[in-house]
């Protein structure tokens, strides 16, 4: 159902997910919920946010858009995540995060 980009795209630009979406950031309170358990709260964020809160944030899907499609808008499969956590968990890396690495872990 989702198998392709294209399909995906579909999915992420129709207007039930951008409502979902802003649904599950405002439920987690515009917090990367991986960011929260470990006690890292997201001060960070502010910081390069200037205005634009939700920039950072992603809503993921925790099992993942192509693996249950049923579980597309289904509130319990989802999770805000911030950027850099959402990259880590798809085991993506992009040198654009490397700005948010000035912490130290
Ligand atoms: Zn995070
Ligand atoms: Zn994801």
């Amino acid at each position: 159902m989702y198998d392709t980009v294209k399909e995906r795209i579909r999915f992420y630009k129709s207007p039930p997910w951008r409502r979902k979406r802003e649904e599950i950031l405002k439920r987690d309170n515009y917090e990367c919920q991986e960011c929260k358990k470990q006690g890292k709260v997201t001060v960070d964020l502010n910081r390069f946010n200037q205005g634009t809160k939700h920039k950072y944030l992603d809503v993921d899907h925790i099992e993942e858009l192509q693996d249950r499609p049923n579980l597309a808008l289904t509130d319990s499969n989802l999770i805000t995540l911030c950027i850099k956590c959402h990259n880590l968990k798809h085991g993506r890396y992009q040198k654009k995060v490397k700005q948010w690495d000035d912490e130290r872990w």
